[in-house]
């Protein structure tokens, strides 16, 4: 299996350059050449896997470059008890005849980036020495929250790899920041930016592509990397938790084999419901997914009319993982959907840059509606949407969570209220990562109580364990205090790899 540019410019690569590189130097994120089927015996007979197995089904098919023994030993060491204590790894919650929620937070650090960044970095550390490189790799992340939490926790004391998060200051919730800033490993920094993730992430992304700063780092032995959702490695992961929950229905005689399933993705870099397009177009029976937004719902319009335009006000709500108005990973969707079309994908991406917006042909924004819905919901709504579950269902959901369900009853009013499919909902972080949200959506206030002391708060209103990875936070030591504004980003890294500034 080859992996090719969205823009063309670039050569064909195996999975572990691919994956080295994060994403295409000159521009451009990096794609299978092909998407592997697996056929319906196969996926039927994925009821008698372990999640293990499943996932080393579909990751042996992309990562043709890496040997069966190696892929086996990173998925059992990844999938592992101690890093996820729940033997189905991403269990599914039956609240109601055909309305599953995926649980995809009972990783280390409670949201659903646990489930590619407890593996990617063994594909990562891996591709270098499969590439050959001698220098020590330096991941970049720009994080609205889970991500930074995730890959530190994923990449700590990985051993010839630094990794240096980015978060916007004011845009992630005392949890998520006390859980960077008080993470571990001697290979760790982390680092407050004056401004909005998408600051954040701009910013980073032109720190990737900067030559000179590309030519010091490789002259004091370092080498940029990335455990964005930019980055191949991330997604093929996510692939296997939509099979793992196909079997699971299976299994669980609430569907036969063909039968179509909807999946609802609470949205932001588009990377999560990428994964599950690529499951779907593998051969995973799926009706449709409803790409769920909060009020930053720039892909709600998109997937209406056809245009993408990032020219509106950026809003901070109570699903910030979600606050996003640059999703990476549509661009390798519009480059599946134009059936590789990369002249197509370089002029729109062009015209974001320089206008602010892009418009796609309507035959593609016809094709578009066939599998894909979206829908948003605002923060009024997605309150209402965690009051409702915990009254109807006793089960507490969190901000994004809520996200998808109000989308999901949104897609089902269109369709005048009749649900045809069997519908998974992800359910992307665990309740108590915003613990503050969810008290305030299911008693209407909140007691005027620090958020740590919400946790017990929250505790005693739904009877549900803390998650571990929350307990006991408040105590650990802050070991990181960097602030810096957007423009010294660059700055910044080279003063934390201690490279001369040039010029
Ligand atoms: C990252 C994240 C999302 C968005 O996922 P994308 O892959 O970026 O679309 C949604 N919910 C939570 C809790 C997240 O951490």
């Amino acid at each position: 299996m080859k992996y090719i540019s969205t823009r063309g410019n670039y050569k064909k690569v195996d999975s572990a350059e691919a994956i080295r590189l994060g994403m295409v130097p000159a521009g451009g994120l990096f794609v299978p050449e092909t998407i592997p089927r697996i056929s319906e015996a196969r996926i039927e007979n994925m009821k008698n896997k372990s999640y293990q197995e499943i996932a080393y089904q579909i990751l042996h098919r992309y990562l043709t470059d890496y040997q069966a023994g190696e892929l086996k030993e990173f998925i059992s060491k990844a999938y592992q008890e101690d890093n996820f204590p729940v033997s189905a790894i991403a269990p599914v919650k039956k609240l109601d005849a055909d309305y599953f929620i995926l649980e995809l937070w009972h990783g280390p650090t409670a949201a659903f980036k646990d489930m590619a960044l407890q593996l990617m970095p063994y594909l990562l550390t891996k591709a270098v020495t499969k590439c050959n490189i001698n220098k020590e790799l330096v991941i970049l992340v720009a994080t609205s929250g889970d991500t930074g939490t995730a890959a530190l926790e994923g990449f700590k004391n990985v051993e010839g790899v630094k990794i240096v998060v980015f978060y916007p200051e004011d845009g992630v919730s005392k949890i998520q920041e006390a859980q960077m800033t008080t993470v571990e490993g001697d290979n760790t920094v982390v680092v407050a930016v004056e401004g909005n993730f998408d600051d954040c992430q701009n910013a980073v992304k032109k720190v990737f592509g900067d030559k000179d700063l590309n030519q010091s780092l490789a002259a004091s032995g370092y080498q940029f990397s990335s455990a964005n959702s930019i980055n191949w490695g991330r997604l093929v992961p996510q692939i296997v938790y939509y099979f793992s929950a196909y079997a699971h229905l299976l299994r669980e005689n609430e569907i036969k084999m063909g039968d179509k399933i909807e999946i609802t993705v609470p949205t932001g870099n588009f990377g999560n419901i990428l994964s599950a397009y690529y499951a779907y177009r593998m051969g995973l029976p799926v009706n449709q997914f409803i790409c769920a937004s909060n009020e930053n719902n720039i892909l709600t319009d998109f997937i209406e009319t056809g245009v993408y335009d990032i020219r509106r006000q950026f809003k901070k709500t109570i699903s910030p993982s979600m606050d996003i108005l640059i999703s990476s990973n549509l661009e390798r969707f519009l480059f599946e959907i134009t059936d590789h079309n990369f002249e197509k994908v370089k002029k729109w991406y062009q015209q974001l840059k320089e206008k602010g917006k892009f418009e796609i042909d309507s035959h593609y924004q016809v094709m578009i509606q066939e599998i894909f819905t979206g829908k948003f919901a605002d923060e009024k709504e997605s309150k209402t949407a965690i009051k409702n579950t915990f009254e109807s269902y006793n089960y507490a959901v969190d901000p994004h969570t809520a996200v998808g369900i109000k989308a999901f009853h949104k897609h089902i009013h269109d369709k005048k209220g009749e649900n045809l499919f069997p519908v998974i909902i992800d359910s992307t972080a665990n309740p108590y990562k915003f613990s503050k949200a969810v008290i305030e959506a299911i008693q209407g206030d909140i007691p005027e109580k620090g958020d740590f002391e919400l946790l017990n708060e929250l505790k005693k209103i739904t009877g549900m364990d803390i998650h571990r990875c929350l307990k006991n936070l408040e105590a650990k030591k802050i070991r990181h205090q960097r602030v810096c504004s957007d423009n010294e980003i660059e700055k910044e890294i080279r003063d934390i790899l201690d490279i001369n500034q040039e010029h």
